[in-house]
């Protein structure tokens, strides 16, 4: 890495609800109307303006709910993001079920949006790591190597976020990613 180059991947410890960056991806449930974990406190935070989006989307796009690996894009309401990325990631059901390429695709719908929307900035939760269930350590590889890939083929988003609730949780990503291809270039802030 060039001295004092910002790296394009970032691993922050925190709420990601108070992140101020152009987009906060939201593990979402396939409902889009909110739920526990990361969902509950996205929507808790950004007000009704959020869920107002989701239920537009839900009957004009997704009557059925958003298909996991799918990813859909609102206001961010009141939070410090301007956008919110609502993306569905895979029930873990012990690796067998295409969770693998589910959670691959969550990231990459994902980033894909911020990329035509021309978003310089994206964070991105833990997605499925939580009540889904997805190993901590797999899911780490998968998102690392999902995202690493996509910002190789394009300029935007400029820059990740891997947002962590704790530092056990960062350090268990920063571990685990700690052997692929362009992880001496990630950078851990707190
Ligand atoms: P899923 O249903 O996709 O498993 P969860 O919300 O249950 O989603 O959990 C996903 C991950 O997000 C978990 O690792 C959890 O610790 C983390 N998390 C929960 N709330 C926050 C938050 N406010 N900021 C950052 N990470 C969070």
């Amino acid at each position: 890495m060039t001295e004092g180059k910002k790296s394009r991947v970032q691993v922050v410890t925190g709420d990601i609800t108070e992140m101020a960056v152009d987009a906060i991806v939201n593990a979402a449930n396939s409902g889009l109307m909110g739920g526990g974990g990361v969902d509950g406190a996205i929507h808790r935070r950004g007000g009704p303006d959020i869920i107002k989006a989701c239920k537009e989307i839900r009957n004009n796009d997704y009557p059925d709910g958003l298909p996991a690996g799918k990813a859909v894009i609102t206001t961010g309401g009141r939070l410090a993001a301007r956008y919110v990325i609502h993306t569905v990631g895979p029930v873990w059901k012990g690796g067998k079920a295409g969770e693998e390429e589910t959670l691959g695709n969550a990231y990459k719908s994902s980033l894909e949006l911020a990329a035509v929307r021309g978003l310089q900035s994206v964070a991105f939760p833990a997605i499925s790591t939580g009540v889904y269930g997805y190993p901590k350590d797999k899911a780490a590889v998968n998102a690392y190597s999902t995202v690493r890939s996509f910002l190789a083929q394009h300029d935007l988003p400029a820059v990740v976020y891997f947002v962590f609730f704790t530092t056990g949780d960062a350090d268990a990503f920063m571990k685990a990613v700690s052997g692929l291809h362009g992880a001496g270039e990630l950078q851990a802030c707190r």
